[in-house]
Formats: C-alpha cells, structure tokens, sequence
C-alpha cells in the first residue's frame, strides 16, 4: 500500500480499546479543527509534522483542557516543549483528563515539580559518552543518539534533557567522531541507534548513517529505536521500508504504552516494516494511571504480537526531573509481571527492567520463583503458586 492511498477508514475497530471506549469518534473529520483537511495531506507525513500541535490555543479547540494542563503547558514552553501530531490528537479523549493517550502528550504543571532523588540525567548517559552522540556502556554495544527531535515529544521522556523543539539545532549532527570510536574499538558487535527518534530524518539521513555503521566490519547487528509507528505512523512509507530492507537485517525497537495506540494507522505501519523483513521488538514504559494495571499491560503485549511486535522491555519509570506523578511502586512492575508469565504466551511477555540510577545499565526485576536452593536441589513454585522440586 502506498503512503498516498491508505483508505481513511469510518469506523474503526473499537474491540481494542482496553480500559473504556474513547468517546472520541476516530474519524478526525469529526475533529472540527481537521474536518476540511484533505486524506491525502492527513497520509502525508510532513503534513503531519508541520501541523503539530505546540499551543495551548490550538489544542484547546480540540479538547478541553483542565487548569493543571494549561498551567503545564505554560511552564513546559522552552523545556520539553509540547508537541502533538494532529494524528495523536485525533484519538485523544475530549473530555476524559485520564486518557492514556492525553497524559503522554499534553504538559500538566506537576511536571514543574521536582522531586527528591530525580536527577537530570538519571542514567548518567552524558558521563558514560565517549565521543558527540554516542553512549557505551556495555561491553560489546553503544547507543547512537542520532537526533533531538521527535514527531511528539513525551511526557515522561527520560532524554528530556536532550530532546524538545526548543532546540533548533537543526544543522544535521556530526557522526564523524561517533563512528570514528566504534571503528576504533573492536569489541563492539552492536549498534542501537536511537536519539530522539531516528526516523525523523529524511531517508537519505538514514541511509547514510547506517551505511557508515554497516562500513564496520565488526559491527554485526543494528537496531533502529523509535516511536514514530506509534506517535506518526504515516512516516513508514513503503521508501522507507525499501531502504531498510536493503540494509536487513536491521531490528527495530518500538515505543508502546497502551493499546490505545495500536489503531488501524499504527497497525498498517507495523505491518510495512514486518513485510519488509524488519523484525520488531517493543519498548513499554510502565506509567501510572496509564499501563499499571496489569489487564491492560496483558492486552497491550498480546495485540503486539498480532502486529508482529515481540515485547521486549517494560521499564520502570526513570527518576527524571518532574516525572514523579508517572512512577509507580516497583511492586506495580512485578505484579504485572506475575500476571504475565505463565497466564499467557511466553512470546507476550517482556523483561521488566530498572535502569540502575547513576548509570548501572538495565537490571531485571520479577517475581521470586525460587522458594530455597539447596546442594543439589531447588525449591521452586509456578504461575499458580504450586511447589515443584528439582533435583540435579
Ligand atoms: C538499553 C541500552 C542498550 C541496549 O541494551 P539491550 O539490553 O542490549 O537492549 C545499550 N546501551 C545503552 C546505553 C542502553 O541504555
Ligand atoms: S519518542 Fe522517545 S525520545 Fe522522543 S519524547 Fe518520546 S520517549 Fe522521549
């Protein structure tokens, strides 16, 4: 299908809404700011881009806004700025100031509260940076930050001190040193580029940089992290998919909060880079009020798996500055894990992982299924609490 002849669909599948039925009609030409816009300006990408939303004035003529986000959105403008795709404000709930789809993109003033033990840069990326753009922390892996910007900036982004609008520095980085580093150290075998989101460049941006990263002998595996399938699916165009396809095999990471997310637009995305050959894996940031329920993270991994996403990470919420109304107890994350294992396909079930505050990397968490280890015996339960011994 071609990015220009997606069908606008009327109705929409509605059965996969999780928590309540959005109130909001999925077609956006109900939306009385969009109902003029022609479907193909709508498929279109950089129409997307150039119409999001960063305004308070805008915004408010498609939902309306409570105190808390107004005054948010007043404090957030030269911070992690507001940004919306006309295509996330479609599904956005109007009235429902709970809507998980909401929450993630529009600034409430408890971001402008800081809280004990939340940091700038919690996972201590900027100290752990060895060359402009890249971070190595792991013996044979680096994390290449290949952009600020993204189609619609998060709430609860744990790069808040890097990415944002607000920074139009939009002269294309320089990876010269980046790669010139990886060349340098053979041990690196693997290479996630991510930023921002790196498929907010234009094609050829792309292209160039993983054809330098392909260039490294050494380096055998390369993944794409990006939310772009999620916030503006219409940026997965079949050129885009050709060109990855080219370069297979590349992996990418998708960004997933609620199965709210996963319309028919996103499905049609996932399915582009699918047929392309790309395998996908999804990255769940686990967010109070929004995916802490663990009915609605089971429904959100099992639709993954029917668009071909293999859930790989749920991450506890990171102490970044003004985060704190995001985060849940950890006991939240191992609770939902508990749910998971063993109550559905095991290819429904990610790791539940903290990034060790400081820069400790990604640590598992989940529930305790060894009851006592003993010379040449364990004690272990299963999924449903049941005692089983095993002997070595
Ligand atoms: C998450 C991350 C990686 C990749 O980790 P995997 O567990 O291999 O997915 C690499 N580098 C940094 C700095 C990271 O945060
Ligand atoms: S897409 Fe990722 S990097 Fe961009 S704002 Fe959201 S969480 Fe942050």
């Amino acid at each position: 299908m071609s990015n220009n002849t997606v069908v606008i669909e009327k109705s929409q599948n509605e059965t996969m809404t999780a928590a309540r039925a959005s109130r909001r009609p999925l077609d956006y030409q109900q939306i009385a700011l969009y109902k003029d816009v022609n479907p193909l300006d709508w498929e279109d990408w950089r129409w997307q881009l150039k119409n999001r939303i960063s305004a308070k004035e805008e915004l408010s003529q498609i939902i309306k806004l409570t105190k808390e986000e107004e005054e948010g959105i007043k404090k957030a403008s030269g911070r992690l700025s507001m940004a919306i795709t006309p295509y996330w404000a479609s599904l956005i709930d109007p009235e429902d100031a709970n809507c998980p789809l909401r929450r993630q993109a529009v600034p409430v003033i408890s971001e402008s509260v800081v809280s004990p033990h939340e940091m700038t840069d919690p996972c201590a990326e900027d100290r752990d940076s060895p060359a402009p753009h890249l971070v190595h922390r792991y013996p044979d892996r680096v994390l290449l930050l290949a952009t600020e910007h993204c189609a619609m900036y998060c709430r609860h982004c744990t790069r808040r001190r890097l990415v944002g609008d607000h920074r139009e520095s939009n002269s294309p980085a320089k990876f010269d040193a980046a790669v010139e580093y990886i060349k340098s150290d053979r041990k690196i075998r693997d290479v996630l580029i991510s930023g921002g989101d790196p498929f907010i460049l234009e094609d050829e941006e792309i292209e160039n940089l993983i054809k330098k990263i392909r260039a490294i002998s050494h380096v055998e595996f390369l993944r794409i992290g990006t939310r772009l399938p999620v916030t503006l699916p219409q940026r997965i165009t079949e050129n885009l998919a050709n060109m990855l396809k080219k370069y297979s095999p590349i992996w990418v990471s998708i960004h997933f909060n609620h199965p709210k997310e996963i319309t028919k637009h996103c499905k049609i995305a996932c399915e582009m880079l699918a047929d392309a050959g790309v395998p996908l894996g999804s990255q769940t940031v686990l967010l109070k009020g929004i995916n802490d329920r663990p009915y609605i993270m089971k429904k959100l991994m099992q639709e993954l798996l029917q668009v071909r996403v293999r859930p790989y990470y749920i991450y506890q919420c990171d102490p970044v500055r003004g985060t704190q109304h995001f985060r849940t107890p950890v006991a939240a994350g191992i609770n939902i894990m508990e749910k998971l294992r063993g109550h559905t396909s095991g290819y429904a079930v990610p790791t539940y992982v903290i990034d060790g505050p400081g820069g400790g990397g990604k640590i598992p968490v989940g529930p305790n299924y060894i009851l006592s280890q003993a010379k040449g015996k364990y004690v272990l339960r299963n999924y449903k609490g049941k005692i089983y011994t095993y002997l070595e």
